[in-house]
C-alpha cells in the first residue's frame, strides 16, 4: 500500500472498509471491550497487578541481552537450542532448516513436509508460512481463526481475532468453497467440528510442530502457551520436533514473574478471567508422544518415563526489537503482551477493523509502535493519524503503556521526514510554531495552531463565519487543509470570553460578586481554552456565573493555547514550547493559591498526563495537583460546605442524559459530574461508547469524516431517546449537535444559575 495516499483515496478505503469489515468488527471488538471492562472491575487489585506486570516488563527489557544468556543455558541444559534470529530471513532459513532436517528423520508418509502451527503474531510478522511453502513445506495454521485466515488467504484483522472480520456465513462459504465437504455447515459448532477434524488429522502427521510463545521464563527456559482452543499444546508436543518462535520481548526473569501476566491476560483480551488452556511446558518435553496408529491405538496416552526423545527449538526473534530498546520513545512497545485489548477499547478500530487501523502485521493503537520499529515508520504512516489520542486504550493496557503517547511520538517522527511544504512561509508568518522548516504539512500545522486561527476568525466575526460558510471557501479549505466541506464548522464569536469577563469588571468585580463568607477561601483561575474563548463561550460565563454563586472569585486572563492540539498533530516541540509559556504564565496564580480550572477535558488531561513528558517534574506536578476540571471542582466545593441551592437545580428525579469526553473518563472524572447533576436534582444517565468519534480536528478531515460520522452515530442512537444531553466536550457536542439536531450543552450551562 501506498505510504501517502491521497485524501480522497484514504476515504475512499476506509469507506469500503466501514461498510465491509466494520459492520462485524463492531459488535465484536465492542462486546470484547464490554468483557474487559467488567472483568476488570472484579479484580480487587488490578492496578496493583497492572503495575507489577508494568515492573517485570521494564526488568526484563532492561535485563534482556542478561536474560537471553539466562534462557540459552537454561534450555540448552534441558536438551534444546536457542537460536537469536537477527531478522526475518535469518529467522525462517533457521526454521525451514530445522523442518528440513526434522523430516528426514521423520516418522510420516506423506511426500511434503508438513508442519502444524499455533497462532502466532510473531511468525506472522517475518511471514514464515510463505518462507516455508516457498522450500515446498505444507503448513497449516491450527488456531481456527488463523485457519480461516489462510483459507482465505488474508491477513489477520486483529491481534487475538485474525478473523474478527469475517461473518460466519463468509466462513462457511470458504470452507465450501475450499474443501466441498459432505457436511452442511449451519451452526458455528458445525464449522469447529470439521476445523477440529481437518486440523487433528494434519497435527497427527506433521514433522513439526511450531508455536509462538506468550512468555519465556528465562532460567527455567519454560514456554507458557495462553489459549482457548488447546490447539497449541497439540502442536508444541504431538510432533516429534517442537520449534517455539518468540520475540526478544516475551523473555521474563523467573516463574514467580508469570503471575501477575496470568491474571491479567485473559481478562485484558476477551475478559475471561483465565483462558481455557495456560500450557506451560519446559521443553523437550518430557510429555509422551501420542501413537494413535500404535498397537496401544486405544490407549493412545501412556506414561511418560521422564525421558524425552523429542526435539525443540527456541527462536529469539530480534528483527529490530534491540533498536527499539535503544529507542527510549519506542522502548516501551516491548512490554506489550499482545492482548488485544487497545483494539477493542478503540472506537475508530471499532469501526473500520485491522485492516484499516493496522499494518503489514499489527493492527489497533499498539500498531504503530510495532510496525515504526520492526518494519520503520513509513510502515506506520498510513494509519497512525487514526489514533486520535482518545486515551481509552490506556485504561485497557494491562501493563499500562501510554500508546497515545507513542502514536504522537511517530507522527512527529512521520510529519519530520516529509519535506517543507510551499506554504510553510505563509504559517510561519502567521504562526510562528517549532516547526518551521521541518517538513510538518501544511493541514498540520493549520489544526496544530486553531489558536491563532480562533482569534483571527473571532476577531472578524461574524464576516469570517459568513465567509467560512460560503462554497468557494469550503472548496478551498477541502482542496488546501482537507477540511471535509460536510461537516459544520464552529461559529466564532466576536467576544471573546476573557473580553466578556474583563468588560464585566474582571476580576476585582467578580471577587465583589463571589459571595466571599461562605468560609470556602478559595480563589479560581478559569483557564479559557481555545473553544471555550472563542466558540462555546456560554459555557466559559456558565462556570464563571457558577463558581460566583458558589462563593469562589474567579479571573480569566487571556493565556497561551495549552499545546493539546498541536500534540494531536505530532508537534511536540510547539507542544513542549506551549507547555512552557502556559506554566510559566500560571505559575504566578498557583504560587497565590489560586486553583486552576478547566473546562475542556482534554486541556486538562495534557495538564496531568503529557505535561509530564514536557515540563520539569516539579512545574509538572504542581499544574497537575492545582488543576480541577469544572465539574470536579464543583463537586469539591459542594462536599466543602457550598450552598447546592445556589445552583440551577431540578426536582429531584429529572432525566438528564450525560455523554462524558473520553479523556475525562481515563481521568476518572466522569464520577463527579454525575454526582453533581444528582446533588442538582437530576437523574444523569451515561453512555457506553467509549469515544464521540469527532476528537478535535480528526472530524474535520475529508479522510476521516465517514469514520468520525460512523463513530458519532453509535453515539446519537444511544441518545436518541434522551430529552435533555449534555456532553462536557467541545467535540462531543459538535458530533451531538449536528447528529442530534438539536443544542447539546456543558453540563455546567445547566447547573450554572442563571443571571
Ligand atoms: S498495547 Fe497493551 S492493550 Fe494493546 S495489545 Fe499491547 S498489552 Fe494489550
Amino acid at each position: 500500500m501506498a505510504s501517502d495516499p491521497s485524501r480522497g483515496e484514504t476515504a475512499e478505503r476506509l469507506r469500503h472498509l466501514l461498510e465491509t469489515e466494520g459492520e462485524i468488527v463492531r459488535p465484536r471488538a465492542s462486546e470484547d471491550n464490554a468483557r474487559r471492562e467488567a472483568a476488570y472491575d472484579e479484580l480487587a487489585d488490578l492496578e496493583t497487578l497492572r503495575t507489577e506486570a508494568r515492573a517485570i516488563k521494564e526488568e526484563a527489557i532492561e535485563r534482556l541481552p542478561e536474560l537471553i544468556q539466562t534462557v540459552r543455558t537454561a534450555v540448552e541444559e534441558n536438551g534444546g537450542t536457542v537460536y537469536v534470529a537477527d531478522d526475518a530471513a535469518d529467522a525462517n532459513a533457521y526454521v525451514a532448516d530445522v523442518v528440513d532436517v526434522a523430516e528426514a528423520d521423520g516418522r510420516s508418509d506423506h511426500d511434503r513436509p508438513s508442519v502444524v502451527k499455533s497462532k502466532s503474531m510473531t511468525t506472522e510478522e517475518i511471514d514464515l508460512n510463505d518462507a516455508l511453502e516457498r522450500e515446498g513445506v505444507d503448513v497449516y495454521e491450527t488456531d481456527l481463526g488463523e485457519w480461516v485466515i489462510q483459507v482465505a488467504d488474508e491477513s489477520p484483522s486483529h491481534i487475538v481475532g485474525p478473523a474478527m472480520h469475517l461473518s460466519r456465513e463468509r466462513i462457511a462459504e470458504l470452507l465450501r468453497e475450499e474443501f466441498d465437504p459432505d457436511v452442511e455447515f449451519e451452526t458455528a459448532a458445525d464449522l469447529t467440528a470439521f476445523a477440529r477434524d481437518y486440523l487433528g488429522e494434519r497435527i497427527r502427521e506433521a514433522d513439526v510442530g511450531i508455536t509462538g510463545a506468550n512468555f519465556v521464563v528465562a532460567d527455567s527456559g519454560t514456554i507458557t502457551l495462553v489459549t482457548n482452543e488447546g490447539n497449541a499444546r497439540k502442536c508444541a508436543v504431538t510432533p516429534d520436533t517442537h520449534v517455539a518462535v518468540a520475540g526478544i520481548e516475551k523473555l521474563i526473569p523467573s516463574m514467580e514473574d508469570l503471575e501477575p501476566f496470568v491474571n491479567l491476560i485473559a481478562r485484558s483480551a476477551t475478559g475471561q478471567p483465565i483462558s481455557q488452556y495456560v500450557t506451560m511446558l519446559t521443553p523437550p518435553t518430557p510429555s509422551p508422544t501420542l501413537e494413535f496408529d500404535g498397537p496401544d491405538a486405544d490407549e493412545p496416552i501412556t506414561a511418560s518415563d521422564g525421558e524425552s526423545d523429542r526435539e525443540f527449538h527456541l527462536v529469539l526473534l530480534d528483527n529490530g526489537r534491540t533498536a527499539m530498546r535503544e529507542d527510549d520513545q519506542l522502548r516501551e512497545t516491548l512490554y506489550c503482551i499482545r492482548c488485544g485489548a487497545c483494539s477493542n477499547a478503540c472506537v475508530n478500530f471499532q469501526s473500520v477493523g485491522g485492516h484499516g487501523f493496522g499494518g503489514e502485521t499489527y493492527s489497533g493503537g499498539i500498531a504503530t509502535g510495532w510496525e515504526a520499529g520492526l518494519h520503520g515508520q513509513d510502515a506506520a504512516a498510513e494509519f497512525n493519524d487514526l489514533c486520535t489520542g482518545c486515551t481509552r486504550c490506556v485504561d485497557a493496557c494491562p501493563v499500562e503503556i501510554d500508546i497515545p503517547w507513542i502514536n504522537t511520538v511517530v507522527r512527529d517522527r512521520i510529519n519530520r521526514g516529509k519535506d517543507p511544504g510551499t506554504y510553510d512561509f505563509l504559517v510561519d508568518g502567521l504562526t510562528p510554531d517549532a516547526e518551521s522548516g521541518s517538513g510538518v504539512p501544511l493541514d498540520k500545522r493549520f489544526f496544530g495552531n486553531v489558536g491563532t486561527v480562533a482569534k483571527l476568525a473571532s476577531a472578524t466575526a461574524p464576516l469570517s463565519n459568513w465567509l467560512a460558510g460560503t462554497g468557494p471557501v469550503r472548496a478551498l479549505l477541502e482542496r488546501t487543509i482537507g477540511i471535509d466541506r460536510r461537516r459544520d464548522l464552529p461559529v466564532f464569536q466576536r467576544q471573546s470570553l476573557v473580553d466578556w469577563f474583563e468588560a464585566n469588571g474582571g476580576a476585582e468585580a467578580s471577587r465583589r460578586r463571589a459571595r466571599v463568607g461562605t468560609a470556602l477561601e478559595r480563589e479560581a483561575v478559569l483557564y479559557p481554552d481555545v473553544y471555550t474563548n472563542y466558540v462555546d463561550v456560554a459555557r466559559g460565563k456558565a462556570t464563571v456565573r457558577t463558581l460566583e454563586a458558589l462563593g469562589v472569585p474567579v479571573s480569566v486572563p487571556s493565556l497561551p493555547e495549552s499545546g493539546r492540539a498541536a500534540l494531536s498533530q505530532g508537534m511536540i516541540a510547539t507542544a513542549d514550547r506551549r507547555a512552557s509559556e502556559l506554566y510559566g504564565e500560571l505559575a504566578a496564580d498557583i504560587d497565590a493559591g489560586r486553583d486552576v480550572v478547566v473546562i475542556e477535558p482534554s486541556d486538562l488531561a495534557a495538564f496531568r498526563r503529557e505535561y509530564e513528558r514536557l515540563l520539569p517534574e516539579a512545574s509538572f506536578e504542581r499544574l497537575r495537583s492545582n488543576s480541577y476540571e469544572i465539574c470536579e471542582y464543583v463537586y469539591g466545593l459542594l462536599e466543602n460546605g457550598a450552598d447546592v441551592g445556589a445552583l440551577s437545580t431540578a426536582d429531584g428525579d429529572e432525566p438528564i442524559a450525560y455523554h462524558s469526553h473520553c479523556q475525562q473518563r481515563t481521568l476518572d472524572l466522569e464520577a463527579p459530574t454525575t454526582a453533581v447533576l444528582e446533588r442538582c436534582g437530576y437523574t444523569p444517565e451515561t453512555t457506553g461508547s467509549e469515544c464521540c468519534g469527532m476528537a478535535g480536528s480528526f472530524g474535520y478531515k475529508r479522510e476521516y469524516y465517514d469514520v468520525s460520522v460512523d463513530a458519532g452515530e453509535q453515539l446519537a442512537e444511544e441518545l436518541e431517546g434522551s430529552e435533555r444531553v449534555v456532553a462536557s466536550g467541545t467535540s462531543c457536542s459538535d458530533q451531538l449537535e449536528t447528529l442530534l439536531e438539536r443544542p447539546v450543552p456543558h453540563p455546567i450551562e445547566v447547573l450554572g444559575p442563571d443571571r
